[in-house]
């Protein structure tokens, strides 16, 4: 490593490892997809050189004020999602798997790059760490769900302290051992957001239709309150969305399909609130971010990411998990909520670039600490 590659304004050049679940841009990623997205902006727009790796038919949305960023279309058999399996499942991976090709590829490119950017919730890049000549920085996208993960996290964070990063306290508390992470918080380009003050007589609820993130509560909360409810996002398993649907036919509820940021944005800025019904720690909830950079409060379980993001009682209101009577009452006290203060609270916290500089200052860090003069010092 050069000493050029250390001083502080020297460019960077960085290799983003994206999910291996599904192509960027069907959604299936979830908030990942964004999160990589953001960053692979901004940091070409400070002037460090990205490339990215994902599985092919990968996309991103183009960008009109950054060059766009190169994506290498790795071929092979999707993973099958963390979220799927229990705690103590045996890892797998099948087949020409894209995220054994995509490493593959990142082995060959390593040389040319300064970081390897792990944003893949899987064991394996974790342990290729210490195979890989380059350091390999690991952004933890959701909390523990693997056994077997939590263990490779765990030695990552012993043998290479510094490469390990997520995105909330909460997240991070779920680790048997919860040292060494990098808590960074998320950001995003809050000019894609537009403010909207006067809103419509709905809710908005936005995600993965997937059992962990809680849709049938929402459901339940429209059936209640008779307030109509918009739904947004992939839908990896339509039989879940079928089901919840016939268990409360008298909801107000309406699929619109999973949109552009510049679409969503649009029409989740018009509702009143976002409903955020994780039955999960989320590890932080990029759309409650969404919600509040369109003036939308937020109304959440106080569970994992969102109760991080959520001032109670001023973006928005707090309740206790799993009680639909508590979000109830919530959309009862929506008119203390002044929707500017949410805006603010975007701005103050969740911009893109206050992300790029904690991510940035992340890779500065861990490059310090793997240069010779680190080394020798550790070891002399
Ligand atoms: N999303 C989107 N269009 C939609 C619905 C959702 O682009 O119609 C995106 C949203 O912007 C967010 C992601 O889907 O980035 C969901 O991420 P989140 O962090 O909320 O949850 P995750 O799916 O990662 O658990």
């Amino acid at each position: 490593m050069t000493s050029q590659i250390l001083s502080d304004c020297s460019a960077l050049r960085l290799l983003f490892l994206s999910t291996p679940v599904a192509p960027l841009g069907t959604g299936l990623g979830g908030g990942v997809e964004l999160t990589l997205y953001n960053l692979a902006i901004e940091m070409t727009q400070r002037g460090h050189r990205v490339q990215i790796v994902a599985p092919e038919g990968s996309q991103l949305p183009q960008s009109a004020d950054a060059a766009p960023v190169a994506i290498a279309q790795i071929p092979g058999k999707l993973q099958t999602s963390a979220q799927t399996q229990h705690y103590t499942d045996p890892i797998t991976l099948p087949p020409e798997s894209v995220l054994g090709n995509m490493w593959d590829y990142a082995r060959q490119a390593q040389h040319d790059v300064d970081v390897l950017v792990n944003f893949a919730y899987d064991w394996l890049p974790l342990y290729l760490t210490p195979f890989f000549q380059r350091p390999v920085a690991h952004l933890i996208s959701m909390g523990s769900l693997s056994a077997a993960m939590d263990a490779a996290i765990q030695q990552v964070a012993r043998m290479f302290p510094g490469t390990l990063a997520a995105h909330s306290h909460a997240q991070v508390d779920t680790f048997p051992d919860a040292g060494g992470f990098r808590v960074l918080g998320n950001g995003l380009d809050l000019s894609r957001y537009e403010f909207c003050a006067e809103p419509e007589n709905r809710l908005g609820w936005v995600g993965r239709l997937a059992p962990e993130k809680g849709l049938e509560d929402a459901i339940a909360l429209a059936a209640q309150t008779q307030i109509p409810l918009s739904v947004w996002g992939a839908m990896p398993d339509p039989a879940y969305w079928q089901q919840i649907q016939q268990r409360y036919p008298d909801a107000p509820v309406e699929y619109r399909g999973f949109l552009s940021t510049e679409e969503l944005q649009q029409d989740l800025g018009r509702c009143r609130a976002l409903v955020m019904t994780p039955k999960w720690v989320e590890a932080f909830g990029n759309v409650a971010v969404e919600a509040l950079a369109c003036g939308v409060p937020v109304i959440a379980y106080r569970r994992g990411g969102p109760s991080e993001i959520v001032t109670d009682g001023e973006t928005g209101w707090l309740v206790e998990p799993d009680q639909v009577a508590e979000l109830v009452a919530a959309v009862d006290k929506l008119g203390q909520i002044d929707r500017a203060a949410c805006r603010r609270r975007a701005e103050a916290h969740y911009s893109k670039q206050a992300m790029g500089d904690r991510t940035e200052q992340w890779f500065r860090d861990l490059l310090q600490k793997r240069s010779p003069s680190a080394i020798a010092q550790t070891f002399g």
